[in-house]
């Protein structure tokens, strides 16, 4: 095979193309999964299929694909490349798109090389990839995996109250295929990286070995509120205190823990959240991530361990989504009753 190259200007104009498709008042791309700017960009996307004389097909799900069918080995198992077009709200570019354009522009290329595959291939949109509408995220490669069944997918409640099966039937894109009708050889997915260790390191390209695990928990620490000016601070039970105490040991821990546990707390209120009062309760949210799901069994585990420093924690599992190939905490832990009336043991960090 000579030596091929793939139309930059091509992929980028396409990229800027949809990128146009879903833009709010304040100039923000937002296209999300089986809205109307979500329809504009699959019919976008199905007319650059049919240009390239793809065979295009839909699922029940939505995923759409466009298929190469080399003459003589129509029904080897094909190479799939491909990623997603829905967006989070005021989404990149590249995101998604790139994955699904460039697999395009590479099929494109190779038909126009004359070179001829010994297998089909493929490109693949999956539908709403980001769960910002519906839950769970990785929707339609989780379906087309045989991971979450069709009927519970069409059947996912959107945030706008809309059901997405409807949704999907509106903008003419709930197709008849069975999900996973088309079992690929192999998946290729070109991403933008989602964080900035490539950048730091001055790599253009890596590769995916993994995927984190998600623990996701909401917790909620209660104290007394009491005055911010007269009370000791030996007989204070400030839940603010407490909820700092858990977001410096969860930073701390997975710093130890090294690459790649990582740990935030992204949302944290205290009532009565007022200057000179001393918090009475906190509730927080807890992310552990960790692509191992027994170092992630053992962040959860210490985390409990820590709680029990404190009188008046309750921590929940957080309603959240799924992630394909991850794993998960979905136990509605409560050390509530465990941990009622403890006082700071030996072990503790001085609670306050
Ligand atoms: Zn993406």
């Amino acid at each position: 095979m000579s030596e091929v190259s793939i139309q930059a200007e091509r992929l980028l104009g396409r990229l800027r193309s949809p990128g146009a498709i879903g833009r709010d008042d304040d100039g923000r791309l937002v296209r999300l999964a089986v809205s109307d700017a979500d329809r504009a960009g699959r019919d976008a996307l199905v007319r650059w299929l049919d240009d390239a004389g793809l065979e295009i097909a839909i699922d029940r799900i939505g995923n759409i694909f466009g298929i190469w069918r080399p003459q003589d080995a129509q029904d080897e198992a094909p190479l799939l490349l491909g990623s997603h077009i829905d967006t989070v709200i005021d989404a990149g570019l590249y995101d998604g798109c790139y994955g699904v354009l460039s697999g395009l522009e590479v099929i494109e290329t190779l038909k126009s090389s004359g070179w001829r595959p010994n297998r089909p291939i493929a490109v693949a949109a999956f539908t709403n990839e980001e769960g910002v509408r519906y839950a769970p995220d990785m929707m339609g490669s989780l379906v087309h995996a045989g991971g979450l069944s069709v009927e519970a997918a069409l059947d996912s409640i959107g945030i706008d109250g809309t059901r997405l099966g409807d949704e999907l039937e509106r903008i003419g894109y709930a197709g008849e295929l069975e999900p996973g009708f088309l079992e690929p050889h192999a998946y290729l997915e070109l991403h933008i990286e989602q964080g900035p260790v490539l950048e730091r390191e001055g790599l253009a390209i890596g590769a995916v070995e993994t995927l984190q695990g998600i623990s996701w928990q909401r917790i909620t620490i209660e104290g007394l509120a009491n005055h911010a000016g007269t009370t000791p601070m030996s007989l204070r039970h400030d839940a603010g205190h407490a909820a700092a105490r858990v977001i410096t040991f969860l930073h701390e821990r997975a710093i130890a823990a090294n690459m790649p546990a990582v740990a935030a707390v992204g949302s944290l209120r205290f009532e009565p959240n007022a200057i000179n009062v001393i918090p009475a309760r906190a509730i927080l949210t807890v992310d552990l991530r960790d692509p191992d799901e027994t170092r992630l069994r053992e962040a959860e585990t210490a985390l409990a361990s820590f709680s029990m420093c404190w009188p008046g924690w309750r921590a929940s599992g957080y309603p959240s989504s799924a992630s394909p190939g991850s794993s998960r905490s979905s136990s509605t832990a409560d050390w509530w009753s465990r941990s009622k009336g403890l006082l700071p043991g030996a072990a503790c960090p001085a609670a306050g």
